[in-house]
């Protein structure tokens, strides 16, 4: 199969708009090396693109993107951690200001774990992954009254305080917090109206964002 064409169309397109705009910028950085302020850790959900909400421009957001935005707890073992060394490189190597954990709404995975779907293979990732979100489980508690809609809100929002706590496990990134170096935050995008809440740190209500722009179309 060829390279696929939507690609090669979505790369023309940028390079006669966006390259256009950022030609310096992006020979700027590659003289001077990235020096993000921000890290996002995001879901991989084809339609929660940290860089698309922010409008982020190359150069200001480091990414990470997994299955239902977890942070894994810290953990130097003999294996390989992916999530734990982009938490390393943006804290230790690229200094970052902010780590933002961006959940979301109709989150496939927090979904998958709610209702406990069967894993794909007896041998899958997905499951023992998705075992991460446990202790936000049990802090959303019992689904109760709610309807499910509103039990996988409450889910997905515990589930980025679960990833906040758990960055914390980090020695050198808590050691920068408790410094005031770098910040941490949560926040969560509503992918049907568009519309960003974010967590506050006091109280772990999750707000709306301050905005001017056009109302959001419910
Ligand atoms: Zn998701």
């Amino acid at each position: 199969m060829p390279f696929p064409s939507r690609l090669i169309e979505g790369y023309r397109s940028f390079r006669t708009g966006r390259l256009q705009r950022e030609q310096d910028r992006y020979r700027e950085l590659a003289e001077s090396g990235q020096s993000p302020a921000v890290m996002v850790i995001g879901c991989i959900d084809s339609r929660v693109s940290p860089e698309v909400i922010f409008d982020a421009r190359p150069g200001e957001l480091l990414v990470v993107r997994n299955v239902a935005n977890i942070v894994p707890p810290y953990q130097p073992d003999e294996h390989a951690h992916g999530v734990s060394a982009a938490i390393e490189f943006g804290v230790v190597a690229l200094a970052v200001k902010h780590v933002v954990v961006l959940g979301h709404g109709q989150c496939g995975g927090v979904r998958a774990f709610a209702d406990e779907a069967e894993p794909l293979t007896p041998g899958d990732f997905i499951g023992k992954w998705m075992r991460l979100m446990a202790p936000a489980a049990e802090k959303t508690g019992p689904r109760g009254t709610l309807s499910h809609a509103e039990y996988l809100t409450r889910l997905e929002q515990a589930n980025v305080a679960n990833s906040l706590d758990n960055l914390m496990t980090f020695p050198r990134l808590r050691e920068g917090v408790e410094d005031g170096r770098v910040a941490l935050h949560g926040a969560y995008f509503g992918v049907a109206t568009g519309e960003l809440l974010i967590r506050d740190e006091a109280t772990g209500a999750f707000l709306p964002a301050a905005g001017d722009g056009a109302p959001f179309r419910r």
